[in-house]
């Protein structure tokens, strides 16, 4: 169960529990203006720096990290995932981010990883157990190339996590309900995970049958977490795209939009 909080607004799950903070971001409770209002939390989106900093002291005050703390993320929609740790706390937002990188994961305390999303799917991990996270942003390709299960596996290579001990939590992201694609979505769906990804494919009815397919990336993910051997998934029910209020959706306004952000760190 993912529950609401406000000021800022932001979403939490249920499932993610013990020594550790998260939150998925909405668009409420920011200061940017315009096209950027209000919870812009994208450093390339257009936004004035000052902005982008008091929107994560905003939204770290009320979920309990510091702007300083972050470590961003640079996505460019592959499978690649990094190690960081206490050195990268303020890569992204103070300086830049080197290495391309669609996850991110630690074991130190104090490390608020932040992953980054407008209709891609955000997925957050804690091992509470060898004490841990995780933040992944799985865009469609992302999703086909199985960065989800990817992620896992370099946790249990690094840390000794036990998949059966992960809690994974889902964020909001573009629902079957909007997410039209041409085949080549289901088609790589298919290639990576087989008949199992089949039921979350969702051909489209009437003239477009057999053409376009509305692709469940949450169910997706899901499958992947299941296959790497996670038990505790808890899948956020919103889609972006259809709460363009409450949500930025680069479907409904391309480029001219701000950025979601998934936040989790270990408590020091
Ligand atoms: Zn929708």
């Amino acid at each position: 169960m993912f529950q609401t909080h406000n000021p800022p607004e932001y979403l939490t799950s249920d499932f993610i529990t013990g020594n550790v903070v998260h939150c998925f971001s909405t668009r409420r409770g920011g200061v940017s203006t315009g096209y950027l209002s209000s919870l812009n939390l994208g450093i390339h989106r257009g936004d004035d720096w000052s902005n982008v900093y008091e929107n994560y002291r905003r939204l770290g005050e009320a979920v309990g990290f510091l702007p300083e703390q972050t470590v961003f993320t640079r996505q460019t929609h592959t499978d690649a995932v990094a190690r960081v740790g206490a050195a990268d706390c303020g890569v992204g937002l103070f300086r830049e981010v080197e290495p391309e990188r669609d996850g991110i994961y630690t074991n130190e305390p104090g490390v608020a990883l932040v992953c980054f999303s407008a209709d891609c799917t955000p997925i957050l991990l804690h091992d509470p157990v060898r004490h841990a996270v995780a933040a992944i942003h799985a865009g469609w390709r992302g999703t086909a190339l199985g960065i989800a299960l990817r992620c896992v596996e370099a946790m249990h290579r690094d840390f000794g996590t036990e998949p059966a001990d992960v809690q994974a939590a889902i964020g909001p992201c573009i629902g079957p309900c909007c997410f039209e694609t041409d085949r080549n979505v289901p088609e790589a769906m298919l290639a990576a995970l087989g008949s199992e990804a089949e039921p979350f494919l969702h051909p489209a009815q009437g003239d477009a049958a057999g053409e376009k397919f509305f692709p469940d990336l949450k169910q997706l993910n899901a499958l992947w977490l299941r296959r790497a051997g996670v038990r505790r998934i808890d899948v956020s029910c919103d889609c972006t795209r259809c709460q363009p209020e409450r949500f930025w959706s680069h479907r409904v306004t391309g480029q001219a939009r701000g950025s979601l952000a998934a936040v989790i760190m270990l408590r020091q």
